[in-house]
């Protein structure tokens, strides 16, 4: 059995209590490695490393940090079949999907931050003959991250890229649910770079038992957390006693709005894969489905006759759309779901699990006529489960996409770019596709209003919160 060891200073270290958790292939059921169950002893020890690496990193010129980053860029393209094996193992989520989106995306986030890093300039200003200001940005410290299961290297990687670009040395701290790619991207650091011990640190573990003491630890100076927002308000609180930098990247429950001049076919395509990509375990799907009463009819036939051509299955075969959801627990979340959905709702496309030998699959479901109270509209289920409804009005369409509590992004489908404008500037989210879903220019902020968090990743704002702007105001 494969047995996962922290990575901290640089070395590969036993969990102090030396106790550990099963690592489940959610296809088979097997535990197929185990993974440290870090406790607070741990977590001292990989902020005490992080804090020892920092002077000499942080003095490192940017173009030289920038090196170690294209470094690691290469090594998660050089792997990234490996890798996309390990993520898809760990996750469910299918092979292709994986290495297409995932390792790709990884290795991007180095190579993206790296190139940033070395195109930054800060500003200045000049009042002629007697003064010049200027700011300087430098490394906050030690930084705590803490990421999620459903894109597990993706999500990790575009924290740690603007952290150590920007100077600071980092702590991770992966789900506990997935942690293989997170610690095979260690062993190929350790092996294959020469990025200095103590640099990337990686603690694995529960969110109680490693995450908690991770985010109280006075030497981390800034967390950034992807999660769930019931986490993310508990992390909030946490930060605030010590008035600590916190990004929270939190829940969603995201609309997709289909006006009456969409392009059906287009609209169907993409209204399909925001609900079910991933098997509906990506925060930003979009689960909750608003069609014109004009285009209702065709719209819904269209989309049924689609997800009837969905395959659901063995994640390692190409003609796979989806795998099995993470967890058991994860799994009959969704099914309680899907079972308040038979009861209240009118079932479009049934979702059931699947009974192959093992495994938590189950097949997409489309749901109507659900009352308006239904936590169907309200509550996020992370799974593949979307909700449609009927609209008369653009007005009616813009209150019922913001009526939830969350508000990371939306999608709206319309051929009318006057339409597409008005409804996009109403609508109460951080990111609003138009015609699309799931495009990413790295270089724009990303993040969610409401509940579904506080602060901006993404190019510059990634930059900003990683680093303490200084001004410097020389008096001549
Ligand atoms: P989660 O909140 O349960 O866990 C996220 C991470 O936080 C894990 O590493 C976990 O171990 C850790 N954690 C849990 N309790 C903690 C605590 N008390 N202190 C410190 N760390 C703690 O979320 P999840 O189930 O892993 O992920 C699914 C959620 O993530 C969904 O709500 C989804 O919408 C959200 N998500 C958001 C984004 C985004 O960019 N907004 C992206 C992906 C996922």
């Amino acid at each position: 059995m494969n047995k996962l060891s922290n990575f901290i200073g640089g070395e590969f270290v036993s969990p102090s209590e030396d106790k550990y958790l099963d690592g489940i292939n959610p296809a088979t059921e097997d535990v197929f490695y185990l993974l440290p169950a870090s406790t607070a002893t741990d977590v001292e020890k990989a902020v005490s490393a992080a804090q020892n690496a920092l002077p000499k990193w942080s003095a490192l010129p940017p173009r030289k940090r920038a090196e170690y980053l294209f470094e690691i860029a290469d090594l998660i393209e050089k792997h990234a079949d490996e890798l996309a094996q390990l993520e898809s193992q760990d996750q469910g989520k299918p092979v292709w999907l994986a290495r297409s989106m995932d390792i790709e995306r990884s290795a991007l986030n180095f190579r993206f931050f790296a190139e940033c890093i070395n195109q930054t300039v800060s500003a200045s200003t000049h009042i002629p003959g007697q003064e010049l200001n200027f700011v300087i940005s430098q490394p906050i410290g030690v930084c705590g991250l803490i990421s999620p299961w459903n894109l597990p290297l993706y999500l990790l990687s575009w924290k740690i890229a603007p952290a150590i670009a920007t100077g600071n040395t980092v702590v991770c701290k992966p789900s506990e649910w997935t942690s293989l790619t997170a610690f095979r991207l260690c062993q190929l650091i350790a092996e294959q770079t020469r990025l200095p011990k103590g640099v990337i640190n990686m603690v694995f573990g529960t969110g109680q038992d490693a995450g908690e003491p991770l985010v109280k630890d006075p030497r981390v100076k800034a967390i950034s957390f992807t999660g769930g927002t019931v986490t993310g308000r508990k992390i909030n609180l946490l930060c605030a006693q010590q008035l600590k930098k916190v990004s929270l990247e939190l829940g969603g429950k995201n609309a997709t709005l289909v006006m009456a001049d969409a392009d059906l076919k287009a609209a169907v395509a993409g209204s399909l894969r925001a609900a079910f990509l991933n098997q509906g375990e990506i925060c930003l799907c979009g689960s909750r489905l608003l069609v014109h009463e004009d285009i209702y009819d065709p719209f819904i036939e269209l989309l049924i006759a689609e997800v009837a051509k969905l395959t659901v299955g063995d994640p390692s075969q190409r003609e796979s759309f989806m795998g099995p959801l993470v967890s058991r627990g994860h799994m009959e979340k969704v099914l309680s779901y899907m079972e308040l959905a038979k009861q209240t709702g009118y079932v479009l496309s049934k979702g059931s699990r699947l009974m192959p030998k093992s495994g938590y699959f189950v097949e997409p479901m489309v749901v109507g006529e659900l009352p308006p109270t239904s936590p169907l509209w309200f509550e996020e289920v992370f799974g593949p489960l979307v909700a449609v409804q009927k609209f008369r009005t653009e007005q009616e369409a813009v209150q019922l996409a913001n009526q939830v509590e969350y508000g990371l992004s939306a999608s709206v489908w319309s051929e009318n770019l006057t339409t597409a404008m008005r409804v996009s500037e109403r609508l109460e989210v951080g990111t609003v596709w138009v015609n699309t879903w799931l495009a990413r220019d790295l270089r724009m902020p990303f993040g969610g209003v409401k509940s579904s968090g506080v602060g901006r990743e993404g190019g510059e704002w990634s930059l900003k919160f990683f680093t303490e702007p200084k001004t410097i105001c020389l008096h001549y």
